[in-house]
């Protein structure tokens, strides 16, 4: 067998071991059931069995109060930029209200402004998407259709490290930091995450929203569109992508079991983030972050080195080592280290061992 590399990658993203090694042992034949979990009925009793241990696993996780359904659906984040308009807007009087703090809120105000009337809160363009701006800044109506905002923008590396807490429905983009700390979903009218940054394999996009919101979805959308349908059926209206849910329902099982939970898994991510910002800021004559420190994300850690010819010899030199994808995304350009749930320590201490390194190997910078 090849090494695993370190992977670093933005998403779809690293995976638990452990959660790939069950994949392995379980692919041909799934306990109990003679086939691959690919191979058999969405509406078999094994796999109904694997949804509902998924999504009770993601309520035990979060806390989901009965206020809240679990939904999983298809389409990625990028469909939940429409669908949540489409659902929570049309018909509305009052507009909704966006916070764009990135690439991801630009991208979801952009569809929203299709659906109905849309007024932006925050736009941090200015500091090219390097600083939140505070909740208390913020004026938000209290009669607003709902309030848009995106917890962590994987791009730029900044993260919300609090929920926002006001009387209109709170809509959340949580795709890069989903299950990253406990959160109060009793405050959320709407979470939405694509799965395959924190959470699972890409495939599956999971919804959270607050039932008495399923009323505003209106019978002339197109059905797959409409939530209700969704949250009437169990996410059974149409065929399931199975495989995502079961790989999602085995993260979710890693989480409870092997880390313990929300608290553990914030506390292992807050233990991990220091120590790539730390080798960061030891050496500041190559690494400038991005991100104004306190809004740094425990998730993306961006960062540029002097100048494009550093950046490759980093990268170079990082792939010697077995760590990979760590190349910007290119509108922010040099290095972004993605890690999310899944990376071990390890891997954050070599990338802190390469920095240091690569700093004392260039001492001019
Ligand atoms: C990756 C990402 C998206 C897009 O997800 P898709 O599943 O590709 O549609 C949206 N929002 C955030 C915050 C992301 O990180």
């Amino acid at each position: 067998m090849e090494k695993r590399l370190y992977n670093f990658s933005a998403g779809p993203a690293v995976l638990p071991v452990p959660v790939l090694e069950r994949i392995r042992d379980e692919i041909l034949c799934l306990p109990g059931c003679g086939a691959s979990v690919m191979e058999i009925s969405h509406r078999s009793k094994q796999f109904i069995e694997i949804q509902h241990a998924a999504k009770e696993r993601l309520i035990r996780l979060l806390k989901v109060p009965e206020t809240h359904d679990v939904l999983f659906l298809q389409g990625g984040a990028r469909l939940q930029f429409s669908m949540v308009p489409m659902n929570l807007l049309r018909g509305q009087t009052a507009p909704a209200q966006y916070i764009v703090t990135g690439s991801w809120g630009k991208y979801a105000l952009s569809e929203a402004k299709k659906e109905g009337p849309v007024n932006v809160l925050y736009d941090g363009a200015s500091n090219r998407y390097s600083e939140l701006p505070k909740w208390t800044e913020l004026t938000i109506p209290a009669d607003a259709a709902y309030v848009h905002w995106t917890s962590n923008e994987t791009i730029q590396g900044i993260q919300f490290q609090s929920d926002l807490s006001v009387d209109c429905p709170v809509v959340c983009d949580c795709s890069s930091d989903f299950l990253y700390r406990p959160i109060d979903v009793s405050k959320y009218g709407l979470i939405y995450a694509c799965a395959q940054k924190n959470a699972g394999p890409a495939g599956v996009t999971v919804v959270i929203i607050r039932r008495d919101l399923l009323e505003r979805s209106n019978e002339s959308l197109p059905g797959y569109l409409n939530y209700k349908h969704h949250a009437d059926e169990d996410s059974m209206w149409n065929t399931p992508p199975t495989f995502a849910v079961y790989v999602l329902g085995l993260v979710t099982e890693w989480l409870e079991t092997t880390i313990g939970g929300l608290d553990a898994m914030h506390r292992l991510n807050q233990r991990k983030a220091a120590i790539v910002y730390n080798a960061m800021d030891r050496h500041p004559g190559m690494y400038r972050g991005h991100a104004r420190p306190v809004d740094r994300s425990l998730m993306n850690a961006t960062f540029t080195l002097p100048n494009e010819d550093l950046e490759s010899r980093f990268l170079a030199e990082a792939k010697k080592r077995g760590l990979d994808a760590l190349k910007g995304h290119r509108s922010v350009g040099g290095i972004r280290a993605s890690i999310y749930n899944a990376m071990p320590v390890e891997g954050v201490e070599a990338l802190a061992q390469l920095m240091d390194d690569f700093a004392n190997m260039h001492p001019q910078a």
